[in-house]
């Protein structure tokens, strides 16, 4: 069943229970006024994090990665959470930075973690990428087999990342994307040495270094100095994301499939219905307690 709350379309638990056989039993996914609830004692927190997920989370999917954008409702409630003193706004994706900062259209002050977590801008600040020889190599010679691959399978793309590559099948059909899967896995087992995979929605990624949304969660927080954090995400990886939240944060998972979030939503419009709720207690949170900007 699906039900309305101040224009939040959510999942309920019964709906979980029934459809979402794969959901692991010790997670709970409470009802949707437990989440506006949550939401509600979030706004309160002297320093707040908003970290999102882009792809699936704050945009619909597209077939051009390059023009995934923000639902216009979630881009106008972050930009008033981006306003409230002591709140920060981040986002949180495998997508390489710089496509990341270009999709999100963010400001050169933005706080984003890209590559799922290897690579990190926090305003000026920036993580140098430099990789070892031994990564260097492993990534021409992965790069060779995978650009073969995906030149022999039409509609596949290969997209090359700072740290890897990642493989999109979202064109191909069910088989032929499996297929196109299975022989870069092939492939990657060949080139030896340590690679993270990743197999996400339409996408296999592969990266000779390794990091996590988790890490990038982690850091975040110690650069805001957050005493409480928002995380939503609707893919495997955003897992990990999940996994590094503590009391009194709230986690969110966007979609089906096993999470360890506690709560769930149905889609993109239900993040941006929940991020205006949060901008409202937001800026009454600041207005109650004067809190002020500089
Ligand atoms: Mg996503």
């Amino acid at each position: 069943m699906e039900i309305t709350l101040f224009n939040i379309r959510l999942v309920t638990n019964h709906e979980n229970a029934r459809n979402m056989s794969r959901t692991t039993p010790h997670t709970r996914q409470e009802s949707a006024s437990a989440l506006v609830q949550a939401l509600t004692e979030l706004a309160r927190t002297p320093r707040l994090l908003v970290a999102l997920d882009f792809d699936g989370t704050l945009a619909p999917f597209v077939d051009e990665p390059l023009r995934a954008r923000t639902l216009p409702e979630a881009k106008a409630a972050l930009d008033r959470l981006q306003r409230v003193p002591e709140t920060w706004v981040a986002y949180v994706s495998g997508r390489p930075l710089a496509s990341l900062a270009r999709v999100t259209e963010a400001d050169d002050d933005a706080l984003l973690i890209g590559s799922h977590g290897v690579e990190v801008r926090f305003g000026a600040d920036g993580d140098d990428l430099e990789l070892s020889e031994d990564e260097r190599n492993r990534l021409a010679r992965l790069g060779a087999l995978l650009e073969h691959i995906v030149s022999n399978a039409p509609g596949a793309i290969l997209e090359r990342k700072p740290v890897g590559f990642g493989v999109h099948t979202r064109k191909l059909g069910a088989e032929h994307a499996r297929a196109v899967h299975q022989a870069a896995l092939e492939a990657a087992a060949s080139v030896g040495g340590h690679l993270t995979v990743r197999d996400g929605k339409d996408i296999l990624e592969f990266a000779v270094r390794e990091a996590n949304k988790g890490d990038g969660l982690q850091r975040l927080r110690e650069h805001v100095h957050a005493t409480a954090t928002l995380f939503a995400g609707d893919d495997v990886t955003d897992e990990d994301g999940f996994a590094a939240l503590r009391p009194g944060d709230v986690g969110i998972k966007v979609g089906e499939g096993d999470t360890k979030a506690q709560f769930r939503v149905a889609d993109p419009q239900a993040i941006a219905g929940l991020l205006e709720l949060l901008a409202e207690a937001r800026e009454r949170w600041a207005g109650e307690n004067s809190v002020s900007s500089d």
